[in-house]
């Protein structure tokens, strides 16, 4: 019986000393849950985080997180304020005036709360150059002809023009919201390109093209070239020509053998003469006599038109 006794007094003294236990570590986890704040913080670019501080003071708060504001920030509540678990601490610019905006709501007044939109949003403007491409246009000329064969020559290359324009930018926050155009200089006029569609004469090349005498409208686009009596453009330099005359610039060309010798042809208004003869003279090609190679090369490629001279 003794040792009954002795055991229960003994479980007893267990469930007192638990008890107490129990009940200490109860309060002390309720005073750490008083103590223990949750706190919102907003930073300024709308992030928000949230911390457990034992910390009441907003400065002490900011620095626990290793929060520093800027110059130009401050904080809902200020930085002195004292905040109770479940506040939020927003960081702001120092324009923006959550004070003001309470005071409106009472006061209801439109024209303070446009000041107020103003202050939170001021709108700047700025004059800007911007140096903006003329693209260039491309113009097509067609030739006359029979075919439908058609080649495409470029016969101006184009290029691109450039203007300044002024404009009057509106910012708010940075954020451009009016764009208007004040003045525009053309700094450099674009240069069209001109396309010549070249229909190539075929069954009826054979044929006279009209006459037209010295009208320069009515004839055939012939690509024209130049050359001299140098063994590059001849092979031999003897300045005769295939119909036996002596070569003289301005008046001879060669032409294939549509032209008989004699024809008169008009080659972009100027009338030249059908004397000579060459390998790569075919088809719609004249070659025009020049005096010296510098010349002939100068004269380079071109695209005129060709009509017979009656
Ligand atoms: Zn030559």
């Amino acid at each position: 019986m003794k040792r009954e006794e002795k055991a229960s007094i003994s479980i007893m003294k267990i469930i007192c000393v638990s008890i107490i236990l129990i009940l200490i570590s109860g309060i002390s986890v309720m005073a750490v849950n008083t103590d223990l704040k949750d706190v919102t913080i907003t930073l300024q670019n709308g992030y928000e985080m949230t911390t457990m501080t034992s910390k009441s003071k907003v400065s002490d708060i900011l620095s626990e997180n290793n929060i520093i504001l800027n110059e130009d920030q401050k904080t809902i509540p200020d930085l002195d304020s004292e905040i109770a678990s479940g506040d939020t601490i927003k960081i702001t610019d120092k324009s923006y005036n959550e004070v003001q905006i309470a005071k409106i709501s009472e006061e209801g007044i439109e024209t303070s709360l446009n000041q107020l939109l103003e202050n939170y949003a001021p709108i700047t403007e700025k004059i800007v150059v911007e140096q903006v491409v003329i693209p260039y246009e491309t113009i097509t000329k067609n030739t006359t002809g029979t075919s439908t064969d058609t080649t495409n020559k470029v016969v101006q290359q184009g290029k691109d023009g450039l203007k300044e324009v002024t404009y009057k930018v509106k910012y708010q926050n940075d954020v451009e919201i009016e764009k208007s155009v004040i003045s525009e200089v053309v700094v450099e006029e674009p240069v069209n390109k001109i396309v010549q569609v070249q229909k190539k004469t075929t069954s009826r090349s054979s044929t006279l093209p009209r006459a037209s005498s010295a009208s320069t409208t009515g004839g055939t686009v012939y690509k024209i070239t130049a050359y001299c009596p140098c063994s590059k453009c001849c092979g031999k330099s003897t300045g005769r020509t295939a119909s036996g005359t002596t070569a003289i610039a301005g008046r001879t060309v060669a032409a294939s053998s549509k032209f008989a010798f004699g024809t008169k042809l008009n080659i972009g208004g100027h009338v030249y003469t059908v004397e000579d003869r060459g390998g790569a003279v075919n088809g719609n090609k004249i070659d025009i006599f020049v005096n010296t190679h510098a010349e002939a090369l100068q004269w380079g490629v071109r695209y005129l038109n060709v009509s017979v001279v009656n």
